[in-house]
């Protein structure tokens, strides 16, 4: 059975870790071992992140994208619990974000192509058999995140999470010749989510 590596993006609240858990509920179903993982990691870059986002490091947007590359990288090769150690064993992947968010995120703040460019290493170790991206409106999303959570993280706020909404679609044009990308509608109940998706990847399985 081929294994797959599966990203799923989208903007906050937008149904990514509900749906990796949908998704790797069915293709256990379907015979696969699943590794679920996410960005940015529970490693040690990834803590450092947290803290940023959170708000209890400060840091300039050029080094939290550099940041996040550099997690990135570890989570792929990673000795212990890298992507292509994972891939190797067998395991078909599904991570919660990957180098679009980083195109998508950073790149409303800087250059989309710097990167781009810089995340082309992480594309040629391992580039996703198919990117899932989950499109809500800005507004059910701060509906969502203000709902479910007591406090909010650096980017989630209407207008920025708009930005980044805008700047997905920007690097899915720039990047439909080199990546497999299948956009869904999320605000529908996560079950008929679930099902488009399934169809899609039942469909590359
Ligand atoms: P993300 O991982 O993209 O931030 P989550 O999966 O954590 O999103 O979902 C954010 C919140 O919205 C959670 O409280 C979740 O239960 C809820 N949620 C997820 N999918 C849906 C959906 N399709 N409709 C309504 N609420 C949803």
């Amino acid at each position: 059975m081929k294994n797959l590596f599966i990203a799923l993006e989208g903007i906050d609240g937008s149904g990514k870790s509900t749906q990796a858990k949908l998704l790797a509920e069915k293709l256990t179903e379907a015979g696969h071992n699943v590794y679920t993982t996410f960005e940015p990691t529970g490693g040690m870059i990834g803590s450092v992140l947290r803290n940023i986002l959170k708000g209890t490091i400060k840091a300039d947007h050029r080094t939290i994208a550099g940041l996040f590359l550099a997690d990135r990288l570890d989570h792929l090769l990673n000795e212990d619990t890298g992507l292509v150690k994972k891939m190797k064993e067998g395991y078909t992947v599904i991570t919660d974000r990957y180098y679009f968010s980083s195109y998508a995120y950073h790149g409303a703040h800087m250059d989309m192509d710097w990167v781009i460019a810089a995340n082309k290493m992480c594309a040629d170790i391992l580039k996703p058999s198919l990117t899932l991206f989950i499109d809500i409106s800005p507004t059910t999303a701060m509906h969502r995140i203000n709902t479910n959570r007591a406090s909010t993280e650096l980017f989630e706020n209407r207008k920025s999470l708009e930005a980044i909404r805008e700047k997905y679609f920007e690097a899915f044009t720039k990047l439909k010749h080199d990546e497999s990308i299948f956009i869904t509608n999320g605000d529908r109940p996560a079950e008929n989510v679930a099902e488009e998706l399934w169809v899609k990847v039942s469909s590359v399985l």
